[in-house]
């Protein structure tokens, strides 16, 4: 079935404005709502996502950024999966029994956004419905995600030379500056029962070599009224891209320092075993 929102793309802030059925567009989706793993139960999230049951965690193929390090490639790069229809998408949501989940994950559904605001219009799940995304989003796309519950978003990069070299998109903070402001003022948290009912989650991973980029990502996060921040140590080097080692501890401790320095002091820090391919899933 063709989607009439698909036949000029602006979705995300690459703005192609391609016709999805018949040529692609950066992030290299069709028309189609394209799946390339589930998970159920999944724990691999932050303890308020995965809550006590785990998340059902959705992986869509493709990605509208395509970090040159990313550790999904498969999905995000190559491209994989089942496709389906808005209609499609959201009968298969609800074969699912949604008592066994604390959450729904949807990760990297920004070049969804259209066919999957279709898709909950027809079934939203009774449990959080949380938008996985790299942040490199567009306001106005972000107003119409009005069925999502909680942004658990990235906040990568600070300088435009590093966020074009690893991401092609130097743009990247000043557009994921203003996604992560709305996000933050349009979803109070609210955790109940230990689980993030509504709200945000900053994410942010530490790179080797960019504790000064780290840093002032973390200033610009303070900004913004000190939201949930999740620091993350779990960069594994995949053999692609110019990132060859993984962080060292004290790259770490000087970035979690400067954080807490800050006054963010509300959220998660990962183990240094993270850092291993092991928290990779098998896509
Ligand atoms: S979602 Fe894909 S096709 Fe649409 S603007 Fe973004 S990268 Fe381009």
């Amino acid at each position: 079935m063709y989607n009439t929102c698909m036949e000029k793309c602006f979705d995300c802030p690459r703005n192609c404005g391609v016709d999805r059925e018949k040529e692609k567009g950066f992030c290299r989706e069709g028309s189609r709502i394209r799946v390339a793993k589930v998970i159920e139960n999944f724990m691999w999230e932050e303890p308020l996502i995965s809550g006590k049951k785990g998340a059902l965690a959705i992986f869509f193929s493709g990605c509208s950024l395509r970090c040159n390090y990313c550790q999904n490639f498969q999905i995000s790069h190559i491209g994989k999966g089942e496709s389906y229809s808005p209609e499609e998408f959201a009968s298969f949501l609800k074969k699912f029994d949604y008592s066994k989940y604390d959450s729904l994950d949807l990760v990297t559904p920004t070049h969804f956004s259209s066919l999957l605001k279709e898709a909950f219009s027809i079934f939203k799940p009774p449990v959080p419905v949380v938008w996985n995304s790299s942040g490199y989003e567009k306001v106005e796309t972000l107003e119409g995600l009005s069925f999502i519950d909680v942004f658990l978003v990235d906040f990568k990069y600070h300088s435009k030379e590093l966020s074009k070299r690893l991401s092609f998109a130097d743009d990247y903070f000043d557009v994921a500056r203003q996604a992560i402001s709305f996000m933050i003022k349009s979803r109070q948290d609210k955790i109940e029962d230990g689980v993030l009912k509504r709200g945000v989650i900053v994410r942010h991973l530490v790179l080797p070599d960019e504790v000064r980029d780290s840093m002032a990502v973390l200033d610009e996060i303070a900004k913004m009224g000190k939201p949930i921040l999740s620091l993350m140590r779990q960069f594994t080097p995949t053999g692609r891209g110019e990132k060859k080692r993984k962080i060292s501890s004290l790259e770490f401790k000087t970035v979690l320092a400067h954080a807490l320095k800050l006054g963010l002091d509300k959220g998660f820090v990962q183990d240094e075993d993270s850092a291993s391919d092991k928290y990779i899933p098998s896509f």
